[in-house]
Formats: structure tokens, sequence, C-alpha cells
């Protein structure tokens, strides 16, 4: 984008020049001789701009690693555990971070509650039409296996996420996976695929570029394991089933965990999709206001808008962020032990002041605007 607005310049330069060359020609100017000639001081060398902005940080509100939490097998009224919902309530596994819900479409329409997703910040994810393990099957069948999952949460469940109504994640059953599957879900409109290959925790999570996701099961060294991905910056999933009984341990490891993104596998793929294709160009500065221009370089209308993290290096900040003209005003830089979801670890809009670097996470578009009061 740069190049072409530095090409469309000099091209302009050239058609200005020309046309001065051939002004000249046809009416030279002539010098008047009763001007009196002043020194001219020597202007002052020209200020390069100079950006602080320093990039789109790997996690959203620039925080170190991310942990998802996402349920299988729901609901399931008629099969093999008819008290799921219940279970699933009870257990006030949403009070603690949000959950990405993979549901069975079949039984969609029964079993979906709206409040779910704005009450506890949480997304409904599909894991299949009626958990047929699909491996063996051909390419059609498959394809049409994800469209029925598709069709039927779109029709059903009232509300998919806080950004969006489009559902995007899949969750395969057992982990039955067949290369081509990929192919099928991406066409459907899926943008994750959750399998249960497993997570390394000294990789990144630039997999996220891609549609696959591996996960974890969790078992009794759910706490080791947590600390190797959190101690090297990385995404960690906890996969669990409604049944199961789960560590109450692991509500006082989130209570007290302070530096993670708790995230739903659509918010952590939306997120990673923005910083793969977002540019941001200095643009200039004026009365103690720096002005950055935001570009996509690339568009997916299945990716939901979701608040993308900027982080700019400003020593003295005087306060004021705006995103096309909005004042940013929410702190989202303070960990709150007490608040159950804590409000600065859950996607949301809002800055971040730290270390002389702040991090602005804002809903964006291309040709977006955020303005920072440099003091
Ligand atoms: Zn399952």
């Amino acid at each position: 984008m740069k190049k072409t607005i530095i090409l469309t310049g000099i091209t302009i330069m050239t058609l200005l020049t020309s046309c001065f060359v051939s002004a000249l020609q046809i009416s030279p100017i002539q010098k008047p001789h009763n001007l009196i000639c002043v020194p001219i001081e020597p202007l002052p060398p020209i200020q390069a701009p100079q950006s602080r902005f320093l990039g789109i940080p790997l996690y959203w509100n620039n925080l170190s690693w991310a942990l998802a939490f996402h349920v299988d097998d729901l609901p399931d009224p008629t099969g093999a555990h008819p008290n799921q919902p219940n279970t699933f309530v009870d257990q006030q596994w949403f009070i603690h971070q949000p959950i990405t819900m993979m549901m069975f479409s079949k039984y969609i329409h029964t079993y979906c509650p709206s409040n779910y997703v704005y009450d506890y910040h949480s997304e409904y994810g599909s894991h299949s039409w009626n958990h047929v393990f699909m491996g063996g099957a051909n390419y059609v069948d498959t394809l049409y296996w994800f469209q029925t999952s598709m069709t039927v949460m779109n029709m059903y469940a009232p509300n998919i996420s806080l950004w969006s109504n489009k559902c995007i994640t899949f969750s395969v059953p057992g982990g039955d996976y067949n290369p081509f599957m990929v192919d099928c879900a991406s066409q459907t409109g899926f943008r994750v695929m959750g399998t249960n290959n497993s997570l390394n925790p000294s990789s990144d999570y630039e997999w996220m570029t891609e549609l696959l996701c591996s996960y974890l099961s969790v078992g009794s060294n759910w706490l080791t394991t947590l600390n190797a991905f959190k101690s090297n910056h990385s995404f960690a999933d906890v996969m669990i089933h409604p049944q199961d009984t789960f560590d109450n341990n692991y509500f006082s490891f989130i209570e007290n965990e302070t530096s993670g993104w708790h995230c739903t596998w659509g918010e952590i793929r939306c997120y990673s999709w923005y910083r793969n294709c977002t540019s941001v160009m200095y643009l200039n500065s004026s009365d103690n206001i720096d002005s950055y221009m935001v570009h996509m370089n690339n568009s997916d209308d299945r990716i939901w808008s979701v608040p993308v993290t900027f982080n700019f290096y400003i020593p003295h900040w005087s306060g004021l962020v705006f995103v096309d003209n909005r004042t940013i005003n929410n702190d989202i830089g303070v960990f709150y032990p007490s608040v159950t979801q804590h409000m600065t670890q859950t996607m949301r809009e809002g800055y971040r002041y730290n270390n002389c670097v702040l991090s602005v996470s804002a809903l964006v578009d291309d040709n977006s605007v955020i303005r920072v009061g440099v003091a």
C-alpha cells in the first residue's frame, strides 16, 4: 500500500513538473528590476516523521499468553448424558472464563440459551450434526456434513458470539480427521477446525493463520502443562466434556492468573487474522496528537470484527486516545483479583499503559485513524 502511494506521488510530481516546464516555454517569467533582494535564512532540516507504532502484539491487550476453554458434546438431551445442560450450568464454569461451547447441530434447537453469550462472554461452535465419525468418508459426503452443521447453527443459535452471528468454529468429533476436511470446513465458512492433535507448549500460535487448531486434554498434570504454555507465551486450549468432574483448583488458578488472555476460539482466530492482514501507517503530528492510519491488506467476510491491539511507544502519554473520533477511555490495564472473568483479560475495547507502551484495543476498519496524545 505504501509503495502504491509513493508511486502515485511520483506520478503526480512528474505531471506537475512537465506542466511547469511547458508553461515556462510558453511565457517565461521576467524578473522585475525594482525588487530588493533579501538574504533568505536557511530552512531548518526537515524532521523525518517519527512513528511510535511498535506493532500488533501476538495477543489481545498485549497479554503474554492465551488460554481457551472448550466443552464438546453439547447438548445431548436424548443421548448418554441427558442431564448435561444442568450439569454444565451447575458446574459454574461460565463465571470463571469465556467458554467455547461445541454443539451438536441436531439438538441445538432444543437447548441453546441466548444469554450465555452475553452474560458469560461465551461462543457457540459446531461439533457436527450428530457426532458420526467422518474420517473415512469421501469428499462430497464430508462437505455435506459440514454444510448441514453450519446451516443448523445459523438457523437456531440465537447468537454465536459477542462479535458476530457467524459460526466459524468446528470441533471434530473424536479427533477423527482426514486431510481434505480442512478444505471442506473452509468452503463451508468455518475458520477454525479443532482436532485433538496435541498442542506443543514450545510452539507459538501462528498455526492460527491456518484453519487447523489443536487442543489439550487436561489431565491430572494440568497445572504443569498450563505453566509450560504460559512461560512459552503460547496458546493453550483446555477441553472438557459436560460429564467431567474437573479439578476445583483450576478455578483458583484462573482467579489468580493475571497474565493470560482468556479467549474463545473465534476470538483468537479473528484477532490472528487481523494481526496478519493489518498494516499501520504514520500520518502526522499536530497539537501533541500523533495520527496513524490502519490498512487491511485482505478481506474475509467470515472473520468477525473484533478489537485489535496496537502498541505505541509513548514515554509521556497525555491520556488521550481516539479511534475514528471515538474516545477510547476504558482502562483495561488493571487486574482485579476479586472479579470473575477479569475485565482486563477478556476481549473488549480499551487501553492499557504500561512501561511507556500504550496498547490500544479497538474495532477498526480499512482506513480507520488512530490518534494518540503525546504530552
Ligand atoms: Zn465429542
